[in-house]
C-alpha cells in the first residue's frame, strides 16, 4: 500500500531529509585519504544525534552501524570499521537516514578521497547525474518505470551497468515503503506517481556490468567483477507541477 503523505508530514520529512543531508554533507568532508570509515561514521552519528533525530539505519534489519560506507567496487551496505583506511583515489559511497518525529529522510552521495583516476571521476559524475535525470521523470501523472527507465538508458548509453537487485524505495515513517522504485524499467509502465507520494531515488552503477556478490560479510554488496560501483539517492516528494528534494541542506 503507498502512504500519500499529508502537508504536515511532508514538513516532517523534510525537517528530517534536511538532517540527513547536513549528516551526509558532514561525513562527505570527513573522506580523506588515512581516515578510517569508523571515523566517518562517528562523524555523521554525532551530526545527527546533536539534532535530536535517530540514526535510521542503526539496527535496521540488524545493521550494527549508523551509516553505509562502501569503498570502490563495495556497491552499498558497506559496514564501517577502524580497519578499513581510506587510500588517496578512493571513491567512498556514503548513505544515512535521520528519523525525527518519527519520519525518515534518506540519501547517499559517492565522495572522492584526494584526486581521482579520470575513470573513477567520470563514474562517480555519472552516476550523480543519472540521479538528476531520474528525478526529472519523478513527474505527477507519470509512471515508476519512468524514472528507471531514464536512469538505465542514460547510464548504459555510457557504458555502465546498472544495479538490478537493490532499487529505490517509497520513504516515509518506514525506511522501505511502497512502491519499489527500480533503476530499470519501461518507460509508462508500473505505478502511477501521484502528489504526495514520497520516494527515494537511488541509482547503483558500476564501471563494468551490473553484476553483484551479495553480502559478502553479511552485509556489504560488492562488484562481481570487482569494478568500482557509485551511488547517489535522494528523498523526493511528488508534487502537482513535478518533485522536491527533500533531502537539502
Ligand atoms: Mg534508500
Amino acid at each position: 500500500m503507498i502512504a500519500l503523505k499529508t502537508l504536515k508530514e511532508l514538513c516532517l520529512m523534510r525537517e528530517a531529509g534536511r538532517i540527513a543531508a547536513g549528516a551526509l554533507a558532514e561525513a562527505g568532508r570527513a573522506v580523506e585519504p588515512g581516515v578510517s570509515t569508523a571515523e566517518i561514521e562517528r562523524t555523521a552519528k554525532k551530526y545527527i544525534e546533536k539534532r535530536g533525530a535517530y540514526p535510521t539505519f542503526l539496527n535496521y534489519g540488524g545493521f550494527p552501524s549508523a551509516i553505509c560506507v562502501s569503498v570502490n567496487n563495495e556497491v552499498i551496505h558497506g559496514i564501517p570499521s577502524k580497519k578499513r583506511v581510506i587510500k588517496e583515489g578512493d571513491i567512498v559511497s556514503i548513505d544515512l537516514g535521520a528519523t525525527l518525529e518519527g519520519f525518515i529522510g534518506d540519501n547517499a552521495a559517492t565522495f572522492a578521497a584526494g584526486k581521482l583516476s579520470p575513470e573513477a571521476k567520470r563514474l562517480s559524475d555519472t552516476t550523480k547525474e543519472a540521479l538528476h535525470i531520474g528525478l526529472k521523470a519523478a513527474v505527477a501523472g507519470g509512471r515508476v518505470g519512468d524514472i528507471g527507465f531514464q536512469i538505465s538508458k542514460f547510464c548504459k548509453g555510457k557504458g555502465y551497468g546498472v544495479v538490478r537487485e537493490y532499487v529505490g524505495h517509497g520513504v516515509g515513517k518506514n525506511l522501505h515503503e511502497d512502491p519499489q522504485v527500480p533503476n530499470f524499467g519501461t518507460a509508462g509502465r508500473g505505478t502511477r506517481l501521484l502528489p504526495g507520494m514520497t520516494i527515494a531515488v537511488e541509482p547503483m552503477i558500476n564501471q563494468g556490468t551490473g553484476d553483484i556478490v551479495d553480502r559478502v560479510d553479511g552485509f556489504t554488496v560488492v562488484t562481481r567483477d570487482g569494478k568500482l560501483s557509485a551511488h547517489f539517492e535522494h528523498t523526493i516528494a511528488i508534487t502537482k507541477d513535478g518533485y522536491d528534494i527533500l533531502t537539502m541542506v
